[in-house]
């Protein structure tokens, strides 16, 4: 099919066109004087991604669910008891690895559409008074359902518990797209990817791990070899990896955190927000509902949204495919046919978006959906329109000058 795909999956996400050429490298000797430059600069810079000072960041070869792996293999015991809760598919995945890890995990089952519970979370704590509960994990963003879990108020939970568990964020479909405080929360092992908001293929995953957490790992004797933080802590502090590293992903890497620091993680954020919210007011006029229940568990990075009873939502996304170049996200398992997904996460901006809404629009006319055509589009280019944080500027006597050329006003 002609022209671009229009790739609207919550990841993997567009890669900047400078991201791409960067990773267009020749092979090198990782061993060399020089590679330490590289590695320690990613070190540092993702430290600010993830909001920590104190935090140790490791980059595995691997995806958000060697992690997941990393994060409990080095920082537990055999059968040590966790605390999880299940709203969707990735929070069902990490407990079901959990599960089969041999840890005891306490499963709070949620509705997919709500996020964590802190009350009842707090509850539990309270009630394990020998402090049994080594950990509490929490997947941020579930993608499944579109829905944002509150951290921090997870961390106020186990606070006013006075519970001394270490506390497990999974910030694949979040980190570089919506606010995440690895030291203002006290999150002791944030898990993320590569492939989502850090605009990058698909092969890295990343660990970021607390004073407390290198501390238990040091003591943990849960087996592990390949995610070893020790191999990777004492490799990495000269500046190299325990193994061969990917270059191009690594090259990758530093150029697009050189993007996201280049806009600012705040404007990165609220550039997402906004993103999201003409996604919503697109959803709101096609007359459907979202699976997250509620305002409060919306999500900024990706969007679920139930089609009507008797309508398969994988037809939606096999047309949008097949026939516009479209791709969305589809329903994972409980919700499967039920919903699709527009992810909105990465290298994005209004129009692209709008182009997403737009075919998403036409597929869902074409299996039967009851929409207006050009309702979503122009509910989101209206709120667009209206919500531009761009600040009102001068115009330029330049500008001014090229847009009477433009306009052929000029007479000189
Ligand atoms: N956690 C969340 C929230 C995810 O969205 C995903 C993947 O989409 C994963 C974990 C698993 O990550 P990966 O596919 O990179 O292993």
């Amino acid at each position: 099919m002609q022209g671009r795909n229009f790739l609207f999956v919550p990841g993997p996400t567009n890669i900047p066109d400078r991201v791409l050429r960067a990773m267009h490298v020749a092979m090198e000797d990782h061993r060399s004087s020089k590679f330490p430059e590289l590695t320690m600069s990613l070190f540092e810079d993702l430290k600010k991604v993830f909001k920590t000072e104190k935090g140790k960041v490791f980059i595995f070869p691997s995806s958000g669910t060697g992690g997941w792996e990393a994060a409990l293999t080095n920082t537990l015991n055999p059968g040590d008891k966790l605390v999880m809760s299940r709203f969707g598919q990735f929070s069902h995945l990490w407990i079901d690895m959990a599960e089969r890890l041999g840890f005891d995990v306490h499963v709070f089952e949620c509705e997919w559409g709500e996020g964590a519970p802190p009350e009842k979370i707090e509850e539990v704590l309270r009630a394990d008074k020998e402090h049994k509960i080594k950990g509490v994990c929490v997947v941020h963003n579930e993608t499944a359902t579109g829905v944002t879990s509150d951290i921090a108020a997870v961390r106020r939970a186990m606070d006013n518990a006075k519970h001394p568990a270490m506390l497990y964020v999974d910030g694949v479909s979040s980190l570089a797209s919506i606010d995440f405080r690895m030291d203002e929360w006290r999150v002791d092992l944030a898990i993320s990817g590569s492939q989502k908001g850090l605009m990058l293929p698909a092969g890295l995953g990343i660990v970021c791990a607390s004073p407390k957490a290198i501390e238990a790992s040091a003591n943990g004797k849960f087996p592990r070899c390949y995610f070893d933080f020790a191999d990777m802590i004492k490799a990495n502090n000269t500046g190299y990896f325990p193994y061969t590293p990917s270059l191009p992903l690594l090259y990758g890497m530093r150029e697009a955190l050189n993007v996201l620091f280049e806009e600012g993680l705040d404007n990165v954020f609220a550039r997402h927000h906004r993103l999201a919210e003409g996604v919503r007011a697109a959803v709101k006029a096609w007359g459907l509902k979202l699976c997250a229940k509620e305002p409060k568990w919306y999500s900024d990075t990706v969007t679920a949204i139930l089609v009507p009873e008797g309508i398969n939502g994988a037809h939606v996304i096999d047309v949008a495919f097949r026939r516009y170049n479209l791709a969305l996200g589809a329903g994972l398992s409980k919700v499967a046919g039920k919903l699709f997904r527009i992810g909105h996460l990465g290298d994005l901006n209004e129009l692209m978006l709008l182009g997403a809404i737009g075919g998403a629009e036409m597929a869902m006319a074409d299996v039967g959906i009851d929409v207006k055509l050009g309702s979503g589009v122009g509910a989101a280019a209206d709120y667009y329109r209206k919500s531009d944080p761009i600040p009102k500027r001068k115009v330029s006597r330049q500008e001014v000058i090229y847009a009477s050329h433009s306009t052929g006003t000029l007479s000189s």
